[in-house]
């Protein structure tokens, strides 16, 4: 089983990582453990990443996709594995999508975990707390002040891969927001239906079966969009910000008009603009589009 857990700092994927290596007997490969490790063992690449992840930045994509390479090739690796913080940009998920390719793996799921952003400093601040009270070195970059600029690097840089995986029919959302059972058990529900079919539509299912809003700010059901985006699946688009991302999803919603039957091109057609806002590509949020994406 080959996963990405995404979402910003303090969304729990790394503890929803942990969970999934004792059941699925896979690896966790954080890029930002490693990166820690480099820095810590003052490696090159620690040298080089150590001001930048202090600074809450991201290190060059060409650094950390040249460390995955590496490790997905381990032995530990083969039975599968959880990238935990890689992707972080869309360059970085193309390498990936290259380097899968090259290796002839293939990625079963992406997972996004989505949490109201004014709980994640709240979470931080516990996780550094526990840290101490563990009597552990608590992370440079979990403070207030770098808290946000990574959160600010998330919503630039790392949010589109929402829309990136979205298209290419590979992500799941998960309300982050949930007691930690929950979300395991959401996750569980979403790989199982990965696993019995192979695909990504049982997991859409999966993961459509429990919707839950809260997190996902304001939903605005376009009922004509929706019928579109239900009838026409695959060429139905994910919701963008703005600009350029915005015109795409239209276009690609007028492709989903024009190829879908009939009746989904005239529901389509009564609502383009709802449709171009559905999350068609998304497997939980097809139905209930939010107008952008929510405040974190
Ligand atoms: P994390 O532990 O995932 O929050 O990562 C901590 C820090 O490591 C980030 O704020 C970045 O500076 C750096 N980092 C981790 N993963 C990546 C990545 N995929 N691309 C760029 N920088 C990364």
């Amino acid at each position: 089983m080959r996963l990405i857990l995404l979402g910003p700092p303090g969304s729990g994927k790394g503890t929803q990582a942990q969970r999934l290596v004792q059941r699925h007997g896979i690896v966790q490969l954080s890029t930002g453990d490693m990166l820690r490790a480099a820095v810590a063992a003052q490696t090159p690449i620690g040298l080089k990443a150590k001001d930048i992840m202090a600074a809450g930045g991201l290190v060059p994509d060409e650094v950390v996709v040249g460390i995955i390479a590496d490790r997905i090739e381990q032995p530990d690796a083969a039975n599968g594995f959880i990238l935990d913080g890689f992707p972080r940009t869309v360059p970085q998920a193309e390498a990936l999508d290259a380097l899968l390719k090259q290796k002839q793996m293939k990625l079963d799921a992406v997972i996004e975990l989505r949490v109201n952003e004014g709980v994640l400093l709240e979470r931080v601040e516990r996780r550094a707390a526990e840290t101490r009270a563990r009597g552990e070195a608590v992370r440079a970059d979990d403070t207030p002040e770098v808290l946000t600029k990574r959160l600010a690097s998330y919503r630039d840089q790392t949010e589109p891969l929402i829309h990136y995986y979205s298209d290419h029919r590979m992500l799941a959302t998960v309300d982050g927001m949930m007691p930690i059972e929950e979300v395991t058990e959401e996750i569980g529900r979403i790989l199982a239906a990965v696993g019995k079919s192979g695909g990504s539509r049982a997991a859409k299912k999966a993961s459509q079966a429990k919707r839950s809003p809260k997190a996902s700010g304001k939903a605005t059901p376009a009922k004509s969009a929706k019928k579109a985006a239900k009838k026409a699946p695959k060429a139905a688009a994910p919701v963008k910000k703005a600009g350029k991302t915005a015109k795409r999803a239209a276009r690609t919603a007028t492709k989903a008009a024009k190829a879908a039957p009939k009746k989904a091109s005239k529901a389509s057609k009564k609502a383009p603009k709802a449709a171009a806002k559905a999350t068609g590509g998304t497997r939980k949020t097809s139905a209930k589009a939010p107008k952008k994406r929510a405040k974190r």
